[in-house]
């Protein structure tokens, strides 16, 4: 194995591919770095804060995403002609574009992410299922790769027990997924599954999946410089979700002993070194009665990344741009330490009650702050909230010793969280944490969609 990296190229200049709260946070990386920012933006964010912040700001299109955080020849041009070495993505939009890295790097720009390869592989599911496997990771207990005979599928389908989950093999944000209760629907669902998915990803691929009844969802996050070193920064634990979509994720799991982290940890970390994989990645997880089932990898800096922030004290961005520098990672696995507990609340611009979306002009802002406070948001008053993009507005993370500290700081700094001028999700938050059930850790993936029906 090549150990040492021949090819260190610094990043003096960085375009930041993305916009809203996680193109404020790569920019502030870049110049805790002394990394001059580029932002690339469109018509409808040109008073966006990353697009205040950056050192230089270039308009890649009007406000539909297809035409501008989507358009690779647009965002190229921004960075030849600011004269940029290097392009991270972010999360969404062209993060998870196997095509985009190839034509990053085809440019001779460093492209702050996974090689491309590996990209392309985590992105088709079923490809993904493989090579987990392959890696010696425990899987759902599904089809053996896509499934097209609607016979083969009946059979398996009795074989693994009602009821199973079709998949989409590109799915992703929660969408492509049908719930096969008998045999009865297992054709329809199926057929519906391949159109849905064919008309959504493009590609009619489908698998089967053993629906389990009540999982968490736990996930690691892991680190590879490329080069067969690799490690992991433990778990978030994401099982609340609304519709497959995380609402507030913690760091540890309050389920998870340090045996079974170090463990797991240990499992993934090898898996990502085995592979060679380069930069930050998350291997996903539902948690079911003691046993972990691998479910899907995203080869990107998630949303919920601040939350192993706070508990490793690491700076993932950071990381990642050393890493695609070719410095390699900051620590060794045996210098990574776990410290207290964190909790992110994914902040929307919605009604939280309906979630009908609730774009707007800021009135009012006023972020909370105090001792292990962070909030992530490019809201400032006076900014309009676009209506063309996610809803998400900010992410409030918290820090506290014990898990009982940090429920009890992240209901004081929800008190002073001020948004006017729009609907926002901080009462949900709020009702949430006062839930004593929620305050135990005693919810799985269902949890929240039940407590909501509840509320109504
Ligand atoms: P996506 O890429 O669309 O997010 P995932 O495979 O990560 O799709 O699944 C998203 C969510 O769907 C999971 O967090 C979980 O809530 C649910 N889910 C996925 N697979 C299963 C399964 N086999 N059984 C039960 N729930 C599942």
């Amino acid at each position: 194995m090549l150990m040492g990296n021949t090819s260190m190229r610094e990043i003096k200049k960085l375009l930041i591919a993305n916009r809203g709260e996680i193109a404020l946070r790569i920019h502030r990386a870049c110049h805790e770095m002394g990394i001059k920012t580029v932002a690339v933006h469109s018509t409808a964010d040109a008073d966006a804060m990353h697009v205040r912040l950056a050192d230089e700001a270039v308009c890649i299109g009007p406000p539909s995403a297809t035409d501008s955080y989507l358009n690779i020849p647009n965002i190229i041009s921004a960075a030849e002609i600011s004269g940029a070495d290097a392009i991270h993505p972010g999360y969404g939009f062209l993060s998870e574009n196997a095509k985009f890295a190839e034509i990053v790097e085809a440019h001779d720009l460093i492209f702050v992410g996974p090689k491309p390869e590996h990209i392309r592989i985590m992105g088709d599911k079923v490809e993904a299922k493989r090579t987990a496997g392959a890696l010696g990771l425990p899987l759902v207990p599904g089809s053996d790769g896509a499934i097209t005979d609607v016979d083969e599928a009946k059979r398996l389908a009795r074989e693994i027990g009602y009821p199973v989950l079709i998949k989409a093999a590109s799915g992703g944000g929660g969408r492509g997924m049908k719930v096969v209760p008998g045999e009865d629907s297992l054709e329809t669902l199926m057929s519906q599954a391949g159109s849905e998915a064919k008309a959504a990803f493009g590609d009619a691929t489908v698998y089967m999946e053993k629906y389990l009844g009540n999982p968490r969802h736990i996930e690691f996050q892991i680190f590879g410089d490329g080069e067969g070193k690799a490690i992991h920064l433990g778990e978030r634990d994401c099982s609340l979700q609304r519709r497959h979509q995380k609402v507030l994720e913690e760091a540890p799991s309050p389920i998870l002993s340090r045996a079974e982290r170090d463990r797991m940890g240990g499992i993934v970390a090898r898996a990502m070194a085995d592979m060679g994989y380069r930069g930050a990645g998350t291997i996903e997880f539902l948690w079911e009665d003691g046993e972990f089932y691998f479910i899907e990898m995203n080869t990107r800096l998630q949303v919920e990344h601040p939350i192993t922030e706070m508990i490793t004290g690491l700076d993932l961005v950071r990381e990642q741009i050393r890493v695609a520098e070719g410095r390699g990672l900051t620590c060794t696995q045996d210098e990574v330490r776990f410290e207290g507990h964190a909790i992110e609340c994914r902040i929307n611009a919605e009604d939280p009650r309906s979630f009908a979306p609730s774009p707007g002009t800021v009135t009012q802002f006023h972020a909370p702050g105090g001792m292990h406070v962070r909030v992530d948001s490019g809201l400032y008053t006076g900014y309009r909230v676009p209506p063309y993009y996610d809803s998400m507005i900010a992410k409030l993370i918290v820090y506290g010793t014990t898990r009982e500290r940090c429920l009890m700081r992240l209901k004081r700094a929800l008190e002073e969280f001020v948004i006017e001028g729009m609907k926002t999700t901080i009462p949900l938050h709020q009702a949430l944490l006062d839930d004593p059930e929620f305050q135990r850790g005693d919810y799985t993936i269902k949890w929240l969609e039940e407590w909501l029906a509840r509320q109504q």
